[in-house]
């Protein structure tokens, strides 16, 4: 397979991130100024707190995200080389997963392995049956 140029990369997780910040911060404060904070009326309250909810998990998302760019880019920039490979396995990340997601890390199989902090997957392989 053709090595892609570290250079080219780079642009493309550059690219990537500037996009993300961009995006900015979504506001978890009223943009507009004109109405008080204090002066939320109590049917609003629920919804705009659950608005800051959505907003904050979002911003974090997107902080992850940005993260595991920094973390790609310094890696293509360290080793070149092991871009593309997958830096638990070492086997090379399927090409299509690359483009959707240029600064995976790990291949597919380890990512769903080794999921750090949700048990949203994965755990099936730790089911026995009792009997
Ligand atoms: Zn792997």
């Amino acid at each position: 397979m053709a090595s892609r140029d570290p250079a080219e990369i780079l642009a493309l997780l550059d690219a990537q991130k500037r996009a993300l910040m961009e995006q900015g911060d979504e506001d978890l404060r009223p943009s507009h100024g004109a109405d008080s904070i204090e002066k939320v009326d109590d049917d609003a309250a629920p919804l705009s707190e659950m608005t800051q909810v959505i907003a904050s998990r979002r911003n974090k998302e997107r902080t992850v995200k940005l993260q595991a760019i920094e973390r790609a880019m310094v890696r293509v920039r360290e080793d070149p080389e092991m871009y593309g490979h997958c830096v638990t396995c070492e086997e090379p990340i399927a090409p299509r997963r690359l483009e959707v997601v240029p600064w995976a890390d790990r291949c597919l199989a380890c990512q769903e392995g080794g999921e750090e902090d949700g048990a949203r997957r994965g755990s099936r392989r730790h089911l026995r049956d009792f009997d």
